[in-house]
């Protein structure tokens, strides 16, 4: 079996945001930015910059959506994967507080351009597998709590209410987060743009970015756009199109499945609507859509030819534990999609040449962290006031880039073999 892709996900046979064909770029145009890749990254700053005046042509290989963004779980989830704590001590406080509100830039920025992308705003829950977890997880409830943010603990009893499982020794939850449909919100963000006057072209990879007075040169197999600033936003699905970017984070797979419509059964199984994600090294994310099929994703395999059915298998019996009487239910989609890693678990900015703005790594939770990264990016370009929240950092290869991505393959499947062996992670 080989591993099924975007075409293959429930986010591609249920989006309510319609499809336009964007063409393909045949001409050499002139704009103010160019923006490499139509994923969330790219499209808010598309967005945010043709809102502002700038001219802006997005340039993508396949279509909108077609990386992570039209695939992922749709957990919108605030935050970055470091406690407030210790990044405010890393990055002061600001950084912390807008952090903190990226869930409500991406519900408002639904609610303003009406994106039909089913959202929901009934928390998140992340469960804590071992005494361990739950004492980290009480840490950060009570560091967001300082805060003011709507996040507690939940003790066992009360994560059981919440989630329909009793696997959990307790959690906590943050309900400034909801979900979405991701393809419906790529495509919503998509249409916001061009209405603002942003040109998005499709299938239309670009091969080369080259140096012109003035600025870069964007060139594909049939054009080119030649523009002052250059944003890449291609975050896991980089190519070697910049020097060094696909070497300076490692990648893994996640895959997903989701079951038919489960009908009444569907209420008793995360009976509020939350979405959840657990503590744990290889940890499960799972939540029901609108039309009450329950979702679950885990980590997959990374080599394209290998074969994925043993992975869907871990996810029939991730799904077996946690939730026995859905355990014989019909799957109805299978897909998966890449993710990208960075040594220190934070996103980044990088300014490799004059003009020249990259900005990824989100860790597996990039919804709300990469629409922000957008604003972030057009506020450089346009010199704003929020553009210094996350300073721009060396491109730097990871060192043994080459080994390190085999070696964290064979850290993934030692977690699910001590998972499978019933001895946790
Ligand atoms: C299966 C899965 C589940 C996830 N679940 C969640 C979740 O529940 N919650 C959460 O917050 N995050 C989740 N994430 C992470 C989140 O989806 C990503 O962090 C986010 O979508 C990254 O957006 P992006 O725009 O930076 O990159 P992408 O959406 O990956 O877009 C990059 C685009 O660049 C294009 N591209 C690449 N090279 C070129 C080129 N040379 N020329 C033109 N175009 C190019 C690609 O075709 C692609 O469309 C998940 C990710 C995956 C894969």
């Amino acid at each position: 079996m080989q591993i099924p892709e975007m075409g293959d996900s429930l986010w591609y046979r249920t989006v309510g945001e319609p499809v336009v064909i964007d063409p393909d770029l045949t001409e050499n145009l002139q704009s103010d930015v160019v923006i490499v890749g139509a994923g969330y990254t790219g499209l808010s700053t598309a967005l945010h910059l043709a809102e502002g005046g700038y001219s802006v042509a997005v340039i993508e290989a396949k279509q909108v959506g077609w990386g992570a963004s039209g695939r992922n779980g749709g957990q919108v989830i605030p935050g970055l994967k470091l406690d407030p704590d210790d990044l405010e001590r890393r990055f002061g406080a600001a950084l912390v507080e807008t952090a903190g509100a990226t869930a409500d830039l991406v519900f408002s920025l639904i609610e303003k351009h009406s994106i039909q992308c089913e959202p929901r705003r009934a928390g998140w829950i992340q469960g804590a597998h071992s005494p361990r977890a739950l004492k980290a997880l009480n840490g950060r409830a009570e560091q967001w709590a300082r805060r003011g943010a709507s996040v507690d603990f939940l003790s066992a009893a009360e994560t059981k209410a919440l989630t329909g499982t009793d696997v959990y020794c307790g959690s906590l939850i943050d309900r400034r987060a909801g979900t979405i449909q991701p393809l419906g919100y790529a495509r919503g963000l998509a249409r916001a743009a061009r209405q603002a006057g942003a040109q998005i072209f499709g299938k239309s990879p670009v091969l080369s970015i080259s140096k012109v007075p003035g600025g870069w040169r964007s060139n594909t197999a049939g054009g080119s756009v030649s523009s002052t600033h250059v944003v890449i936003a291609t975050d896991a699905y980089s190519d070697r199109l910049w020097p060094g970017l696909a070497n300076s984070f490692l990648t893994v797979r996640s895959i997903q499945m989701a079951t038919k419509p489960l009908g009444k059964i569907a209420e008793e199984i995360l009976p509020t609507g939350a979405c959840v994600s657990e503590s744990r090294k290889l940890s499960y994310y799972f939540r029901r859509d609108a039309a009450g099929r329950f979702l679950i994703g885990g980590r997959g395999p990374m080599r394209e030819e290998k074969s994925a059915e043993g992975m869907f298998t871990a996810l029939r019996s991730a799904i077996q534990q946690r939730y026995p009487a859905i355990a014989d239910c019909e799957i109805e989609h299978q897909w998966s999609g890449k993710v990208s890693l960075t040594i220190d678990q934070l996103p980044h900015i990088h300014e490799p040449a004059p003009g020249i703005h990259i900005g990824h790594g989100y860790n597996g939770r990039g919804i709300a962290v990469s629409t922000l990264m957008g604003a972030l990016l057009a506020d450089r370009i346009a010199g704003g006031p929020m553009h210094s929240l996350i300073p721009p950092s060396p491109l730097q290869a990871i060192p043994w880039h080459r080994i390190r991505q085999p070696l964290l393959t064979a850290a993934i499947g030692y977690y699910r073999l001590k998972d499978a062996l019933g001895f946790g992670s």
